[in-house]
């Protein structure tokens, strides 16, 4: 099978300060893989260089065979959610989730449609008209996802989309956020600091350092042949 998402020699820098070095990645249809790494090891930027919220200084993206390096953000379609529920407070969860379609034009029938899908598919359908600062961090995050995949992205990624939970929302989410990935059949980037989250929801995981991969492998790979002392290190300091 073709690669869906390719990243090769992506590099990116801030002043002096080289985040992203020569990243090479590459997914294939339908796949689950992790971006796992400590804190400031580039996570975020790469997922923001990949949905075009940051620029690159080197290198290219191809998306389902396609050259998006250069494409504006809304061109990409990309879904992403983020560590912290950026729903929109003053709209309904409906609203919400209708947000990203009505933006594309899409009459109020399919708008409506669709975000019954989809509200059902994070088995929220009864929240439709209520406002997200009524709903727990874990049914937020939840809406965030459904709003994510409204307008069919090609690709989905997460940016530690279970770090602000509770410990036992952010198992039941993991486990709920991987059946809908494997279901839809979804090409998902995951990021996490967590090793046992990755290891867990993963088909693959990267491991970062420093701007860098130093480690793309199976989780079992990861953890019975860490390849380096850092990630042998790494995986095994987890609680
Ligand atoms: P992670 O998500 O793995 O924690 P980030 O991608 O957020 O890491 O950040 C990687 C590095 O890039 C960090 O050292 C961070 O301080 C730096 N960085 C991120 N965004 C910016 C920015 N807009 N300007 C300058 N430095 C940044
Ligand atoms: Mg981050």
């Amino acid at each position: 099978m073709n690669d869906y998402l390719k990243l090769q020699g992506v590099r990116k820098l801030f002043g002096d300060a080289c985040v992203l070095d020569n990243v090479d990645l590459e997914i294939r249809e339908g796949e689950l893989v992790t971006l796992l790494g400590p804190s400031g090891c580039g996570k975020s930027t790469l997922l923001r260089c990949i949905a075009g919220l940051t620029e690159l200084d080197g290198g290219s993206i191809m998306l389902a065979q396609k050259d998006v390096t250069r494409q504006p953000p809304r061109d990409r379609e990309v879904g992403m959610v983020f560590q912290s529920y950026a729903l929109f407070p003053n709209l309904t969860v409906g609203q919400n989730v209708e947000y990203g379609m009505k933006m594309r034009g899409m009459s109020k029938a399919a708008q409506r449609t669709r975000s019954e899908e989809l509200l059902a598919l994070v088995d929220l359908e009864e929240k439709r008209d209520v406002y997200p600062q009524s709903l727990s961090g874990g049914q937020q995050q939840r809406i965030a996802l459904a709003r994510s995949l409204a307008v069919q992205p090609k690709v989905l990624l997460l940016d530690e989309p279970l770090s602000a939970l509770d410990a036992k929302i952010r198992k039941n989410l993991r486990t709920e956020i991987r059946e809908i990935q494997k279901r839809l059949g979804m090409t998902t980037l995951f990021v996490t600091h967590d090793q046992e989250e990755a290891l867990i929801v993963s088909d693959r995981v990267c491991v970062m350092k420093g701007g860098r991969i130093i480690q793309d492998d199976s989780p079992e790979g990861l953890y019975t042949a860490p390849r380096t002392e850092f990630v042998a290190r790494f995986m095994g300091s987890y609680n």
